[in-house]
């Protein structure tokens, strides 16, 4: 990380001087400001990196500042990070819908001041794996290192935004987190590849869901007449499930997703693939200031001489996977497994590595293991790809995320 020009805005002028003293320890060159009302003029002065303010100042208030400062062209990418004693959740949502980059509460430890205005700075994505097994949880111990959840996915922005992908059993862990955390108002899209039982099962058990004052938004394909909530609502029926859809104490939107882009708060694109599976399933792709994530499972590719390869699909989704950052992708076979489980919807390594390595992706993440296979067999699969690459001179780099895998993009 280079170092920062940095202006505080703040009347504290004690705390700003902290700040100062602290941040240009660490190589930054900071002004300070006690009054907002000059804010503008200094910062189409000095052109600044960053902008820290305060929200609550006499006259000019740091949001409407911030706001002012989007409408301002002559200070295109400035960087705006919004400090408040008043650490609710509706300030904090406040202060990233006037245009800031992220909210740090004034109650922060002044050493981990530092960290946090860079990780805010360099705004990247967090990707969580919660579950990375296909068909079927497979708890004991040819799991434990990988874990035994099926898909569950999560990238999370700097701003504090959250995107869920799919409901396998991994989302109970998820689930733990999130009311550890105990954010009040919590809101999140849920996207859903497709309604195999792996892939939303245990979206009732998702506490955040019955939690007053959450929100979420879940979408997904249709599936010919029947809209995503009524997928939903069919597997809580009281046959199968004691809790309908009704009791869900957060409000829930429905979205039904084609193949389609959309953007979610003008900054976070999403676009959407149709895959081949049976029945309709969706790819993802996030694009995001420049990088991107694509999720795309399950996804069955032929290989060269089956008569259902289609030349036309994979052109497709090489194109739609082209120059990721991350490609997380259904690699449930080896090759010679495969051949026995034609049509039943997933991928074998050799098409898998095939497809990271013409659309050139970054990094390849490999997803969805089969459940007869334990973690040795995964670790055997890595290599096996890793291998592939190497023999391709490709600069393509290959995991296997295990459960709890941490990435930032
Ligand atoms: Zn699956
Ligand atoms: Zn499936």
């Amino acid at each position: 990380m280079t170092a920062l020009k940095i202006l505080i805005v703040d009347d504290d002028a004690e705390t700003s001087e902290l700040r100062q003293l602290v941040l240009s320890a660490a190589g930054h060159s900071v002004d300070i400001l006690t009054s907002s009302t000059q804010a503008i003029e200094r910062l189409e002065q000095n052109k600044p990196d960053l902008l820290i303010t305060d929200i609550m100042m006499p006259e000019l208030d740091g949001l409407e500042l911030t706001k002012r400062i989007r409408q301002n062209p002559k200070l295109e990418g400035l960087k705006v990070i919004v400090m408040s004693a008043k650490a609710y959740e509706f300030d904090r949502k406040r202060a990233v819908d006037m245009g800031a980059d992220g909210f740090i509460p004034k109650s922060i430890k002044i050493e981990l001041l530092k960290e946090q205005i860079v990780k805010i700075v360099e705004d990247k994505m967090t990707l969580t794996y919660w579950g990375v097994r296909g068909t079927l949880p497979v708890p004991g111990h040819g799991s434990l290192r990988y874990g035994g959840n099926t898909p569950c996915v999560t990238v999370e922005f700097m701003s504090g935004r959250l995107l869920i992908f799919d409901a396998g059993s991994g989302i109970k862990a998820l689930s733990n987190h999130l009311m550890k955390l105990g954010r009040p108002r919590l809101e999140a899209k849920i996207l859903i590849s497709h309604p195999h039982w792996d892939h939303i099962n245990a979206l009732p058990f998702f506490v955040p869901l019955y939690i007053p004052g959450n929100e979420f938004e879940i979408m997904g394909a249709t599936q010919g007449d029947k809209s995503v909530r009524e997928i939903i609502a069919a597997q809580m029926d009281d046959v199968y499930f004691p809790i309908t859809l009704k009791e869900f104490g957060a409000r829930i939107y429905f979205r039904d997703l084609r193949q389609e882009t959309f953007t979610i708060d003008n900054d976070i694109q999403i676009e959407t693939l149709l895959l081949s599976h049976p029945g309709y399933c969706l790819g993802y792709r996030i694009n995001f200031k420049g990088r991107s994530i694509c999720y795309v499972t399950d996804n069955e590719m032929y290989l060269d001489d089956h008569p259902s390869f289609n030349p036309k699909y994979i052109a497709d989704l090489v194109k739609f996977v082209n120059g990721a950052d991350v490609l997380i992708t259904d690699t449930t076979y080896f090759d010679p497994e495969y051949k026995t489980k034609v049509d039943w919807g997933h991928s074998c390594i050799s098409k898998v590595v095939e497809l990271a390595d013409a659309a050139g992706v970054k990094a390849l993440h490999l997803f969805h293991h089969d459940p007869d296979q334990d973690d040795d067999a995964i670790d055997r699969k890595l290599a096996t790809a890793r291998e592939a690459l190497t023999e391709r001179n490709s600069a393509v780099d290959c995991v296997a995320p295990a459960e709890g895998g941490i990435f930032h993009i």
